[in-house]
């Protein structure tokens, strides 16, 4: 795989490991810490002083019997929680969304095709098809857009992006995504409000395709 040369911004790490980020924007930043070294030794910093606070941080007396309800319920059987490991291009992250299954493709028109991975109040991330030399309408962002490549690479206005790496897109980005002539580029997307087309048609598809 080559080097990964675009990478999750240190305040976002931060906000990971704060827990503060939207699970949209998590999906992406956990997706792309499990592909790149780098981010995940910013994220042990960050982490590591997380810890320190916790270590400062004064007590809080629990009640009286917290801790033997705790060990009571440590012998009662659990279910397990289903883990989904990385499986060929996506990784474990994405697998725990698809629940371990294939992607479910819907498509868009123009070959490009998705499936939303999850959707809610505060954003929503999906899965992005797009096949070989195909673009994705010119567009721009009402709020952040994270696109971490999985498959192939795609080119826009600000550089190429390929396997592993990120883009941030914000208010003040409109491009125009291309997918690199060969394989399909395959994404994962993360929005926290709709995109904004410029051109008619997709505009008016929008609220059909929820982009
Ligand atoms: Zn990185």
């Amino acid at each position: 795989m080559p080097a990964i040369t675009h990478h999750i911004p240190d305040p976002m790490i931060a906000a990971y490991a704060a827990g503060s980020l939207p699970h949209a924007f998590s999906l992406v930043v956990a997706s792309h810490l499990s592909l790149c070294r780098d981010c995940r030794a910013a994220l042990g910093a960050h982490q590591a002083v997380g810890g320190a606070l916790l270590e400062e941080a004064a007590a809080v007396a629990m009640s009286q019997d917290a801790k033997s309800n705790l060990m009571a319920q440590l012998d009662e059987p659990a279910a397990p929680e289903p883990v989904y490991d990385a499986s060929g291009i996506y990784p474990g992250p994405v697998m725990q969304s698809l629940k371990g299954r294939p992607p479910r493709w819907k498509t868009l028109g123009m070959g490009v095709r998705q499936n939303i991975l999850f959707e809610d109040d505060l954003g929503s991330a999906r899965l992005l098809y797009i096949p070989g030399g195909q673009a994705v309408p010119d567009h721009s962002h009402n709020g952040l857009e994270l696109t971490l490549v999985l498959q192939g690479s795609f080119s826009d206005e600000t550089g190429r992006f390929g396997v592993g790496d990120v883009e941030i897109g914000d208010e003040t980005l409109e491009h125009t995504p291309v997918a690199d002539a060969g394989d399909p580029c395959i994404c994962l997307a993360a929005t926290d409000a709709p995109l904004r087309f410029k051109a008619f048609m997709p505009r008016l598809l929008q609220p059909l395709f929820r982009i």
